[in-house]
């Protein structure tokens, strides 16, 4: 391989780098989806100011809509964090690459509970709108979904609240590098298609 062959190589790769990076700015979301607040969003879902850049996104929509897993996993965690309400955190690093957790925040309902393994697209919660004073929770019932890498040692948990209960990343992961389809594109769960296992596919039943 000559130079002129590897500096056109390197040339396509980084148009490639940055269309992706640009994509990701404004992600493609599925007919009827709905981010209140999309991650490192510095307003919150009432349209408020945040002290800190948003680490997950903030999906609305009907009460009782069904929260479904975004990928294969095992619930490491189902419980009602005292900032944040309903939680469940799955681990969703079934590939055995990089560990990658999930958290779905401000639930209503949870119907699966510790240690118990989900298929991406089993609906593990509902969303709800009842009034809430939990301070996590800012005015408007949403689901809450943020990624990361490291769980919170057990023995630290209780010094912490919201995400760092569950997680010892300081921030979070955007979201919109890991569609199935390719980063912003936001991609739907349908049943039978064999999605990559270490990406992830919207956490509500798309209207396709
Ligand atoms: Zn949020």
């Amino acid at each position: 391989m000559n130079i002129k062959t590897i500096s056109v190589i390197f040339g396509i790769s980084l148009v490639y780098i940055l269309f992706n990076f640009l994509t990701v700015r404004e992600p493609q979301l599925p007919p009827g989806a709905k981010i209140a607040s999309d991650f490192g969003s510095r307003t919150d879902a009432l349209g408020r100011k945040r002290r800190r850049k948003h680490q997950g996104i903030d999906i609305i929509g009907p009460v009782g809509t069904e929260i479904i897993a975004i990928a294969d996993g095992n619930v490491l965690a189902a419980e009602d964090e005292s900032c944040w309400g309903l939680t469940i955190m799955i681990d969703h690093s079934v590939t055995g690459k990089k560990p990658l957790m999930a958290l779905y925040g401000h639930l209503d309902e949870m119907l699966v509970k510790e240690n118990e393994s989900v298929k991406r697209g089993q609906l593990i919660g509902r969303l709800g709108d009842k009034a809430t004073k939990r301070k996590c929770v800012r005015g408007i019932r949403h689901l809450h979904l943020q990624l990361g890498r490291k769980i919170q040692a057990k023995e630290k948990k209780s010094h912490y609240w919201g995400y760092s209960y569950f997680l010892e990343d300081k921030k979070g992961l955007n979201p919109h590098h890991f569609w199935a389809h390719g980063p912003g594109i936001v991609t739907c769960f349908v049943p039978g298609i064999n999605y990559p296992k270490d990406k992830i596919t919207w956490p509500l039943h798309c209207k396709l």
